[in-house]
């Protein structure tokens, strides 16, 4: 089985910084790339400040902290990734986006790197095709926020080979999270279910049947959820729940999946939840005011 030491990280938002931030406190050299230093230096401060929430709860010690911090790397070149065993990507969810990726990313690999993607919902066998490795192809699904979620979805393209599979599922329990497995169809398991419920909610929204307090009030107290839907959509990212959804109606050839148009909307205004300030909350108040 192939061994895992150095990690590469695609796209440093909130995924990819939640994913670095989790290997490198296990003790993995990890390489965070995206495509600006800026966005790269918003990314540390932020893996930074959970750090620093982990030390306050007891959960990491200082010294611990510092390590993994100094175990980080950044890059804004691909080329940074020669010595990876695995990289996995978490760029905006977006399939063109991602198979040009691959392509970039594949001549700067060894032979035996393999190679992971943290998609929601696009199908694994299809992104695998666009890389010169289909065999060490795979989806890893990471949850929101990564340093907080026991899941990680382990889902196999028609060509993962066993050793690949077994080489993720072990690093998947090496950095303390469960692994639950799913086939390669839209969306997975997770978010085949949980996407149609924050649409019908924004549908919900859309209809007048309640607004964003109530909406969220309702399925918090009345489901018994952490988190309301809207409230939920917005942690996510709209822009994200959208793609899910369009993966969805399209993967799966059935108008129960359409998105709804206040979600369109919202998306085409770039109030696309808590990552920009504005989404069905308001985030420059505290607390955040429902837009609706
Ligand atoms: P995000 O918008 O916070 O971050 C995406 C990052 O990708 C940005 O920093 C962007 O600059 C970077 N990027 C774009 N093009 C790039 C390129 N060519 N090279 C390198 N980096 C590039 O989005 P996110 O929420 O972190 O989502 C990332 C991925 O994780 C998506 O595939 C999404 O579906 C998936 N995902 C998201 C969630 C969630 O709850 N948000 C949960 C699980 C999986």
């Amino acid at each position: 089985m192939p061994t895992i030491k150095n990690i590469g990280v695609i796209g440093a938002g909130q995924m990819g910084s939640g994913i670095a931030h989790v290997c490198a406190a296990s003790g993995y050299d990890v390489v965070l790339m995206d495509v600006s230093d800026e966005i790269l230096q918003k990314a540390i401060a932020g893996i930074t400040k959970n750090m620093d929430r982990q030390v306050q709860k007891g959960k990491l010690a200082e010294a611990d902290k510092a390590a993994a911090l100094g175990r980080i790397k950044t890059s804004t070149d691909m080329a940074a990734f020669g010595d990876s065993d695995l990289v996995i990507e978490a760029a905006t969810e977006n399939e063109a986006l991602k198979r040009e990726i691959f392509k970039k990313l594949v001549p700067n690999l060894k032979a035996e790197a393999l190679v992971a993607t943290n998609t929601s919902s696009i199908s694994i066998t299809r992104l695998a095709a666009s890389t010169d490795r289909p065999a060490k192809f795979m989806g890893m699904h990471f949850m929101n926020p990564v340093p907080l979620m026991q899941l990680v979805e382990l889902i196999r393209g028609i060509a993962t080979d066993e050793e690949t599979f077994s080489a993720v599922r072990e690093l998947t329990l090496k950095i303390g999270k469960t692994a639950a497995v799913a086939e390669d169809f839209p969306a997975f398991i997770v978010n085949r279910i949980l996407l149609p419920m924050i649409n019908e909610a924004v549908y919900t929204l859309y209809e007048g049947v309640g607004g964003v307090e109530a909406i969220d009030t309702a399925l918090k107290l009345g489901a018994n959820h952490p988190m309301g839907p809207l409230e939920l959509a917005d942690f996510i990212g709209l822009d994200t729940c959208l793609a899910v959804m369009q993966v969805l109606y399209e993967g799966l050839a059935d108008s129960k999946y359409r998105p709804c148009p206040l979600l369109v909307k919202y998306v085409e205004a770039g109030w696309v939840g808590r990552k920009v300030g504005r989404g069905f909350y308001d985030y420059s108040k505290n607390p955040p005011v429902p837009t609706r």
